[in-house]
């Protein structure tokens, strides 16, 4: 395989929070984002604007915006399900990308974010249309991409017409999200191939939760199927409020270790994202599922 090189998109200040029942102070998640810089990320998803009491976790981000670091080297993401959130990320200033999220079935959908599938498909353009507007860009999601928690599988075909149809609207790329991890690599490879080509020339980036710990394997085809951006989340914290079972995301510095030590650039600084995982784990008050952290360095220090 011929891949120098691809881009990670740091998940953890959004999808990693989102779950935890504790209450995260803006502070720590501002620690967070800055340790995520530190370790190279020049795309980071740092919250969601969402109604506070559905996911009250996210209750702060117009608090968090304000305290993000002055970087302009580094795109700060805000997660938006509709028009409403769209204008709460713009009217921040501090927000460089919307992300929007169309579901791959109607009854995820409705229970994500109260409409149907192709009703999320229409949201999602309007949110990347708003971004562009707004001088900003816009990316989109499509979640259980691989399979739905109430549905059970989802058709491959679908997922293209939906990325057909979402590239239309003209957003920087398309993710394929595996939100409940039930995703295997050869379903991945597959799938990764033919949104790919649809979609032609955006890019894929790829969204994998390691409910069933096939995370790490989903990642390593969907690279080689030609996804070119990787989102991870430190330590493997994560989950979703709406998806019954939904494990963490795929640890940042696993997938970071994995790529780089197979020859493919990340531009990310392992020692730096370890040191982060280790600080995360003393945040949240327990340990965390990445295992790169927790295991002896390999290569050793000289
Ligand atoms: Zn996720």
């Amino acid at each position: 395989m011929a891949v120098p090189s691809i881009a990670f998109v740091e998940v953890g200040p959004r999808d990693g929070l989102q779950n935890e029942r504790e209450t995260i102070a803006t502070g720590d998640k501002i620690k967070l984002i800055e340790r995520a810089i530190a370790a190279g990320a020049k795309r980071i998803e740092v919250t969601s604007f969402v109604n506070p009491k559905r996911v009250p976790q996210m209750a702060d981000a117009e608090a968090v915006c304000a305290a993000l670091p002055d970087r302009a080297d580094v795109t700060f993401v805000g997660l938006v399900m509709n028009a409403r959130g769209a204008e709460r990320a713009i009217a921040t200033g501090r927000i460089d990308q919307l992300g929007a999220v169309a579901v791959a079935t109607d009854r995820f959908a409705i229970a994500n974010q109260g409409q149907t599938s192709d009703g999320s498909v229409e949201a999602a353009r309007t949110i990347i249309a708003m971004a562009r507007a707004a001088g900003l860009t816009g990316q989109a999601t499509i979640a259980a991409a691989f399979g739905c928690p109430f549905e059970g599988e989802v058709g491959e075909a679908r997922v293209v017409a939906m990325a057909r149809r979402l590239a239309e609207a003209g957003p920087v790329e398309i993710a394929l999200a595996d939100t409940i991890g039930v995703g295997n690599p050869a379903h991945v490879a597959r799938l990764v191939a033919r949104v790919r080509e649809a979609i032609d020339p955006l890019p894929v980036r790829v969204h994998f939760h390691n409910t069933r710990n096939t995370g790490l394997a989903n990642v390593w085809a969907a690279v080689e199927a030609g996804a070119s951006v990787v989102d991870g989340s430190l330590g493997g914290l994560g989950g979703c409020p709406f998806a019954p079972g939904a494990a963490g995301n795929v640890p940042s510095e696993d997938v970071i270790y994995m790529l780089e030590r197979a020859g493919i650039g990340t531009g990310m600084d392992l020692e730096q994202l370890i040191a982060g995982s280790i600080w995360l784990s003393a945040v949240i008050g327990r340990k965390l599922p990445g295992m790169v952290a927790q295991a002896p360095r390999f290569p050793q220090a000289a």
